[in-house]
């Protein structure tokens, strides 16, 4: 291309340089907010809380049939030993062997009774640590749930203000963008690319800004002296003296 490049677009460029250079920096930080992060944790441990409790609650479930189950066994055990009890005291029974083996019967119902009752309360306290424990994992789950919402509330404050500044950013790089010749702004462009993000650099006293690379005093003279579009011999950027 022409080395027929006046100054103000070269200016410009390094305008559409700093703006590129500032939605690079604003669009890696939108992607690498520590706030999402700590987000996407808060949400993993939710996921892993609420497994949790429902084994938790599957395991109180099961606990609390197992004493309903205990407890309708002992009501049918004590309607029998009532019954048994009343055939034994009535004196409906007069045969001392029959009232023998009924009074065997019945010593067997109350043992068997107090099994239940011993099975009855392990059940209960069983069912006291399960409660207690699925407590604990629901209340931790509830805090961990508020503190995911103010999280996400924060993540979306934060984007939006990022996504406000990118928009300004946008706006003023087109507009910068729109004065410079077409054949600069693709050579831009495919420089940039190639390189890092940063296609044009700017000759800050005898140091290329973009590979900070100290260049020879009389480069540095031609530079000055020829004006138009250069590129830096060591990093190949467009070098713009201004
Ligand atoms: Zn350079």
């Amino acid at each position: 291309m022409s080395q027929d490049v006046d100054s103000s677009a070269l200016r410009q460029l390094l305008n559409a340089q700093r703006e590129d250079s500032a939605i690079a920096r604003l669009t890696h930080r939108r992607r690498s907010l520590e706030e999402a992060k700590r987000l996407e944790a808060v949400l993993a441990q939710l996921e892993e809380l609420t497994a949790d409790s429902a084994i938790a609650r599957k395991k109180s479930d099961e606990i609390l049939r197992q004493q309903t189950r205990l407890e309708g066994e002992m009501e049918i055990g004590d309607a029998k030993i009532e019954r048994e009890e009343q055939r034994l005291f009535s004196g409906g029974v007069s045969n001392p062997k029959e009232l023998g083996a009924l009074q065997a019967e019945v010593e067997m119902l109350k043992r068997r009774r107090a099994a239940l009752e011993d099975d009855l309360l392990e059940v209960m306290v069983q069912r006291d640590q399960a409660n207690a424990t699925l407590e604990a994992l629901e209340s931790e789950g509830a805090q961990t749930s508020t503190q995911a919402e103010e999280l996400k509330a924060t993540v979306s404050s934060l984007t939006d203000e990022i996504d406000r500044e990118l928009s300004r950013h946008q706006t003023s790089r087109s507009e910068h963008a729109s004065v410079i010749p077409q054949p600069l702004l693709e050579l831009y462009e495919s420089l940039r690319e190639a390189k890092g993000g940063v296609g044009a650099a700017e000759l800050q006293r005898d140091t290329c800004s973009g590979c900070h690379t100290k260049l020879p005093a009389r480069e540095v003279e031609r530079l000055r002296a020829e004006g138009n579009l250069q590129r830096c011999d060591n990093c190949r950027r467009i070098l713009v003296v201004t």
